[in-house]
C-alpha cells in the first residue's frame, strides 16, 4: 500500500506490447519497482535496461508479486492462457485487457475460486497518452473495491482512474458504451465528408473544425436523455422533438442522393426514429428510441 512519499507500491506486469510497454514506463519513470513478463521475452530488454526485473515466467511473476499483478494482453483466451498454472491464492490480480462485461465476470468469478481479489479495467487512452495527465486518458475499474482502494495510488499512474461499481463486468461494460458511442460518431463524420467530397472547393479542414464544433455543441444533448430516462418522461424538456427531426430526415436523405451518397450508415438509425413516431410518440426526444432497442 501506499502510505508514504518514499514507498512505492511494487508492480507486476504481465504483457509489453504497444499498451504493456507504455505502462510499465509510466510505472517506471514514477520510481515503482516493476516485475515483468512478455510471452516474447525480447521486449523486457529496454525496460530492463531501464530498471524494470525481467522474470522467464508469469508463475515466477506473480509467486513473487507483492503488490497488484497487472495483465495488458491481447484478449481473455491470452489471460487464461498465461495464468494457467500460476498460483494466484492471495494475490492482488488486476485485470486490463480488453474484454465484454461477461468475460470479466466469468475471469473475476475464476480468479475469485483460485484465492485472488479481483479488479477489470478498461483502458480509455491510446499508449501515447499513458503516463501523461495532461491529455485525459483514464482507466475504468470496476470490482473489489478496497483492492482498487489499496492499489489506487499506483493504479493512477499510467493514467486517471475511475472506479464505477462492484459488479466486475461494468468497467468493460462503460469501456464498450463509449467506444460503441464512438462508432456511431465516426460514422456521421464518414458521411458527412462523403456529402462534400465532390465539392473540390470546400477546404476539408475548415470543415473538420466545423464537424468538431457541431459534435462538440450536440454532445450535451446526452444530458437530456438520462434526465428523460430517469424520469420516465420522454416528452420532459424537449427542443427538437422526434416528429420534426422525422421529416427533418427526409431533407438529409435527398441531400445524400443529390451528392450520389449511399445513406447506409443513417438509415437504421432514422428508421429507429421513424417507428417511435409511428407509435404515436412524435412529441418525444430522442430517449424513446433507446426502448426500441431492447436491453431493458
Ligand atoms: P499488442 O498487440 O501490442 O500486444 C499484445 C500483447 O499480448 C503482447 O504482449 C503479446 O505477447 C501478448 N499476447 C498475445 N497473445 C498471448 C498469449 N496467448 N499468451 C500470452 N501473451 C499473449 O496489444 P496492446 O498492447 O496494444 O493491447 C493490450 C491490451 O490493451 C488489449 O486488450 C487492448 O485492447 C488494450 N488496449 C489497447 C489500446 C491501444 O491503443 N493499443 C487502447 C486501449 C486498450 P507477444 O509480445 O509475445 O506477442
Amino acid at each position: 500500500m501506499d502510505t508514504n512519499s518514499s514507498y512505492r507500491t511494487p508492480v507486476t506486469l504481465l504483457g509489453l506490447g504497444d499498451m504493456g510497454t507504455a505502462l510499465a514506463r509510466a510505472w517506471l519513470a514514477a520510481g515503482h519497482p516493476l516485475t515483468v513478463w512478455n510471452r516474447t521475452p525480447g521486449k523486457a530488454e529496454p525496460l530492463v535496461a531501464e530498471g524494470a526485473r525481467a522474470v522467464a515466467t508469469p508463475a515466477e511473476a506473480v509467486a513473487s508479486a507483492a503488490g497488484p499483478v497487472v495483465l495488458c494482453l491481447l484478449d481473455d483466451a491470452s489471460v487464461g492462457e498465461a495464468l494457467s498454472g500460476t498460483e494466484l491464492n492471495g494475490k492482488d490480480v488486476v485485470n486490463l485487457t480488453t474484454n465484454t462485461p461477461a468475460q470479466a465476470r466469468q475471469r473475476a468469478l475464476w480468479a475469485e475460486e483460485r484465492g485472488a481479489r479481483f479488479l477489470d479495467g478498461g483502458i480509455m487512452a491510446v499508449p501515447p497518452m499513458i503516463g501523461r495527465p495532461e491529455t485525459g486518458g483514464y482507466v475504468f475499474y470496476s470490482g473489489d473495491h478496497e483492492l482498487f482502494e489499496r492499489h489506487r495510488e499506483a493504479l493512477a499512474v499510467p493514467a486517471g482512474v475511475k472506479f464505477v461499481g462492484g459488479e466486475p463486468g461494468h468497467a468493460a461494460l462503460h469501456d464498450v458504451a463509449l467506444l460503441s458511442a464512438m462508432t456511431g460518431m465516426f460514422a456521421g463524420i464518414t458521411h458527412a465528408f462523403a456529402l462534400i467530397a465532390p465539392e473540390k472547393d470546400i477546404d476539408r479542414a475548415r470543415f473538420a473544425t466545423l464537424l468538431t464544433e457541431w459534435l462538440g455543441a450536440m454532445a450535451g444533448a446526452a444530458h437530456g436523455i438520462a434526465a428523460q430516462l430517469e424520469s420516465g418522461d420522454y416528452t420532459e424538456g424537449v427542443a427538437s422533438n422526434l416528429a420534426m427531426m422525422v421529416t427533418g430526415n427526409g431533407t438529409l436523405l435527398d441531400t445524400a442522393r443529390g451528392q450520389s451518397v449511399d445513406p447506409r450508415l443513417l438509415t437504421p438509425y432514422m428508421e429507429l426514429m421513424r417507428r417511435r413516431v409511428a407509435q404515436g410518440h412524435g412529441d418525444e426526444g430522442l430517449a424513446g428510441t433507446v426502448s426500441l432497442l431492447g436491453g431493458e
